[in-house]
């Protein structure tokens, strides 16, 4: 274990945020019970508003950023976890008030950590990351909403980002017809090597939103909230079901009950953050047979922990395409 390692923290100016480069030791970790030796992070969305300051994500200073790490554990006093363990952890306050992936190691509680199937090693987890993971729990959630392959269309918003790109290939290699919905339709070879079936420009969804519409899909994965997420659900079929995962449009919702009461449509909640375990482990197994580890692969871009903050911009700016793993050192 070394003595100093490298960390990214950002601590408050004022009212501004400033993220620079730190050497910290072991000690400045906060409390927990397993060390892991952190191999890989990643950048979602929601580590661009972290890192940018554009949302109240940090919620204690000063902070280590990075919602999510994958690494193997260092020490460990969880009776569940030994030295060399393959190790994913998504979400739980990293970032917002406890440490979190963007250092050569974080202490951890144990209760926090998933072991990972031998199919996925650290750095498809992170490739993954909690984009990746949530797409799943979306993906899950359909299909306790009785959302199969043969009952229609599903469409998936977001379609070129982290989320979006997950949810495309998890929802073809299980057979269902996605339609990918996005602002960049230069992505069509893209979105559609990675199975989805037709593409529909981002504006086709984001104007003002009809009570009802007409019904074209039995279901949806939405990462974008907002005028598209209403329109989606005045679009569902009779019994059709939305995960809503995201407010990269906007955080309101403006819709009616008519699609509810008329089509029994459900809209369905997705959380990765306080998910409880038992739903994460199912989450990670699926993840382990259910996504195309090379479709993973063409999706994903591996950057150094110096440019974190560069991609954090991008992501907020729309510029990134499928997933970012950070290498750590
Ligand atoms: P990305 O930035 O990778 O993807 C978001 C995509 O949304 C973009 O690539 C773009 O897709 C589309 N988009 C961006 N801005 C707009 C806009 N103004 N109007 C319409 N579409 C837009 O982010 P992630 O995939 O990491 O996350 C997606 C969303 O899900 C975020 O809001 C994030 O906070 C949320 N999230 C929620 C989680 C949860 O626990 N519920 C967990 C993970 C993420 P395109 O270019 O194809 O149009």
């Amino acid at each position: 274990m070394k003595d100093r390692f490298a960390a990214i923290l950002i601590r408050k100016e004022g009212d501004a945020q400033i993220a620079e480069d730190a050497r910290l030791s072991l000690s400045d970790l906060m409390e927990g019970d397993v060390v892991v030796a952190v191999s890989h992070s990643t950048v979602n969305y929601k580590d661009g508003l972290a890192l940018s300051g554009r949302a109240p994500i940090v919620r204690k200073f000063p902070m280590i950023p990075g919602i999510d790490l994958a690494g193997r554990v260092e020490t460990s006093a969880h009776p569940d976890f030994k030295p060399g363990d393959p190790v994913v952890l998504n979400g739980y306050g990293l970032s917002e008030t406890h440490y979190g992936g963007y250092a050569e190691y974080a202490r951890v509680k144990g209760e926090w950590l998933v072991k990972l199937p031998p199919a996925i090693s650290p750095a498809d987890a992170m490739a993954i990351g909690t984009a990746g993971y949530t797409a799943m729990l979306a993906m899950l959630a359909l299909e306790d909403a009785r959302v199969t392959p043969g009952k229609g269309k599903v469409v998936v918003t977001g379609a070129a980002g982290g989320v979006g790109s997950v949810a495309i290939a998890i929802l073809a290699k299980l057979g269902y017809t996605v339609v990918a919905s996005t602002g960049r339709t230069e992505e069509e070879p893209y979105l559609k090597s990675l199975g989805a079936a037709e593409i529909i420009p981002r504006t086709e969804l984001s104007a003002e939103p009809r009570m009802l519409g007409k019904e074209r899909w039995a279901g949806a994965v939405d990462s974008v909230g907002s005028k598209t997420l209403a329109n989606v659900i005045a679009s569902l079929s009779y019994g059709g079901a939305v995960a809503a995962c995201g407010l990269a449009g906007g955080l309101d919702l403006p819709t009616s009950v008519a699609p509810f009461i008329l089509r029994g449509v459900s809209l369905l909640g997705i959380d990765s953050v306080q998910c409880p375990m038992p739903r994460r482990l199912e989450a990670w197994q699926r993840l382990a047979t259910d996504l195309d580890m090379k479709k993973l692969s063409t999706m994903t871009h591996t950057i150094k922990l110096s440019g974190v903050r560069k991609a954090a911009d991008d992501i907020l700016a729309g510029r990134v395409r499928g997933r970012l793993v950070v290498e750590i050192p």
